[in-house]
């Protein structure tokens, strides 16, 4: 039981409804009598929602709210995700030269031992060629041969192996929408013109017709433009724009070119002069998005860009353009208002982190609800935990272009040439000398631990060519019986996994969109 009576949340995208299942869920149901829960929104416009990847946290926090599987499948138009593949991040190349796969799945043990330990002794020994993310893991045989992460009889959330959404995040945001209604939130389609302040914090809103909305706690889930937290509360921005340039994205779907063109089981994000593009396919469409930094590049320029990288395929819609803010509000939880999504903190998109901050948060916001009484000191925990989990969001990300090799224009010579955050920094040097450890990162919010960055190291030609403590005492038969017995476990894996299109096909009767072909306009 806390001292919040009841809760107003400003803003229905993704973030918004988000956290009014979420708190419904748990704060709502910590309590006798029902916690009162308000959603006010403008009412969205009718477009076409935008296509997004999500990682694996995603299917604990559906499961935590009780919702099925299959809901994502019928009513968000959602594919799954095996991991991400970077194309040209290293030197510009053609793929599949300048490849690289970070799979969700960490690599094996055996004898004791990561996999990435026995294929780092027989790499510095000149006995293996083979990409570590190959060598290593099961999942990257998943990527080449478009195949689902889940088998035909894996229960709902569960998998050999761990998997991420491809999705419709309208539809999402409309799904999650629907749960919460049904569960008592009430629901204020409206324009927040005004909000009142007293000496607690935020009194109430007040909508553009008049109508005054009053609460204890609010949740500002506003996107970038943060009506309560910042405009309101005065909260300032920490800006990471020194440190990631790109600062604007253009996306545009595409209609897929035959009935059953293969479905994609991982995200795409291709290096460009001036930025990255991606790809994700979903049920009825592939989306695609170009991210760059407007220093270097137009507008103009970012949608030819767009159109080159996707080929023959047709645009579903015309360019949509946004103005990304990266950073974070300095304390995402002031007085009595939480701001989530892009009103809390944003990153580009390159390891799909959107709503897998948004989940963080709310975890985090409700394990430090205090009881009645001074909260000050959850307060300024979570604050001070965000901070650090935003710049550890920030390092990773940052690390995907600072260790490129790529110098070939203004944009990569600017983002490899960056003075790096002083942590990455520290970090990066250690891993020139010894290869990475759990050990290594004092701080673990997030969630990338060593086996992440080891595949990021690993692609970009990063790792130490000495140092790699114990496993070198490993004997290389040892070693080479480990990726023997990867590579069994993968011939097996490609054989008994559906490809993506089998396993929605398997789902029919429940599930499957028609997918869009050239030519015909979403709704
Ligand atoms: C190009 C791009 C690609 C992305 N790709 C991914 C991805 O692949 N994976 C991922 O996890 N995340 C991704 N994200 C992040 C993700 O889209 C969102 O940032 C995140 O889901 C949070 O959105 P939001 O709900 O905070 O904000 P928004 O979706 O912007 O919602 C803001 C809400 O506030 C409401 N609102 C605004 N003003 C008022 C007002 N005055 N009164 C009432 N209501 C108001 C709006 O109606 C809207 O409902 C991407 C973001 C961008 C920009």
């Amino acid at each position: 039981m806390s001292d919040i009576q009841s809760i107003v949340i400003v803003g229905g995208g993704t973030a918004g409804w988000l956290a009014a299942c979420y708190l419904q869920r748990t704060l709502g149901a910590a309590r006798h009598a029902p916690l009162p829960i308000t959603l006010v929104e403008l009412p969205a416009v009718g477009t076409l929602g935008t296509e997004e990847a999500t990682v694996p946290t995603l299917r604990g926090t559906m499961q935590a709210l009780g919702l099925p599987e299959t809901a994502l499948f019928t009513d968000a138009d959602a594919t799954l995700t095996n991991g991400i593949r970077f194309n040209g991040w290293r030197c510009g190349g053609p793929a599949p030269d300048d490849s690289y796969d970070h799979p969700f799945d960490v690599p094996m043990p055996f004898h004791g031992f990561a996999t990435t330990a026995h294929w780092l002794n027989l790499r510095q020994r000149g006995l293996t060629q083979q990409p570590m993310a190959q060598a290593c893991t099961v999942q990257t045989t998943l990527f080449d041969g478009h195949l689902s992460p889940k088998l035909m009889d894996s229960p709902d959330y569960q998998a050999p192996v761990s998997y991420g959404y491809h999705l419709d995040a309208a539809k999402l945001a409309m799904l999650l929408q629907q749960t919460a209604l049904a569960r008592g939130v009430r629901h204020v389609p409206g324009r927040v013109a005004r909000v009142q302040r007293g000496e607690a914090g935020i009194e109430s809103v007040e909508l553009s017709d008049g109508r005054r909305i009053e609460g204890s706690f609010f949740v500002d889930c506003t996107g970038s433009q943060s009506l309560l937290l910042q405009q309101a509360l005065g909260v300032p921005w920490v800006s990471y724009a020194g440190w990631l340039p790109c600062d604007r994205a253009v996306s545009m779907p595409v209609a897929y070119a035959r009935e059953h063109e293969p479905l994609r089981s991982f995200t795409t994000a291709t290096a460009q002069a001036a930025g990255w593009t991606w790809e994700m396919d979903l049920q009825s469409r592939r989306g695609t998005g170009h991210v760059y930094a407007s220093r270097f590049c137009s507008d103009d320029e970012a949608v030819h860009v767009l159109r080159q990288a996707q080929g023959t395929h047709r645009p579903l819609a015309e360019p949509r353009l946004q103005v990304l803010r990266v950073g974070h509000a300095a304390r995402v939880w002031e007085q009595n208002c939480l701001a989530l999504g892009a009103a809390g903190g944003f990153m580009e998109p390159l390891e799909s982190t959107g709503l897998y901050a948004v989940e963080w948060m709310l975890k985090l916001f409700v394990d430090h609800v205090a009881p009645a009484g001074d909260s000050s000191g959850c307060r300024a925990r979570v604050n001070r935990l965000c901070a650090d989990h935003f710049e550890e969001l920030r390092d990773f990300i940052v690390a995907h272009y600072a260790l490129s090799q790529r110098r070939d224009t203004p944009f990569w010579r600017a983002a490899t040439e960056a003075v790096l955050p002083p942590r990455l920094a520290e970090l990066l040097a250690l891993w020139d000398t010894k290869v990475p450890t759990p050990t290594d990162l004092d701080r673990r919010l997030s969630m990338f631990g060593t086996p992440d960055w080891t595949f990021i190291l690993a692609g970009l030609h990063r790792l130490p060519s000495r140092g790699i403590g114990l496993s070198g005492h490993i004997s290389p038969e040892i070693s080479l019986k480990a990726l023997a017995h990867v590579k069994g476990i993968r011939q097996q894996a490609s054989q008994q996994s559906p490809t993506m299109r089998d396993y929605l096909r398997s789902l029919q009767g429940t599930v499957v969109r028609e997918p869009a072909r050239a030519g015909r306009l979403m709704n």
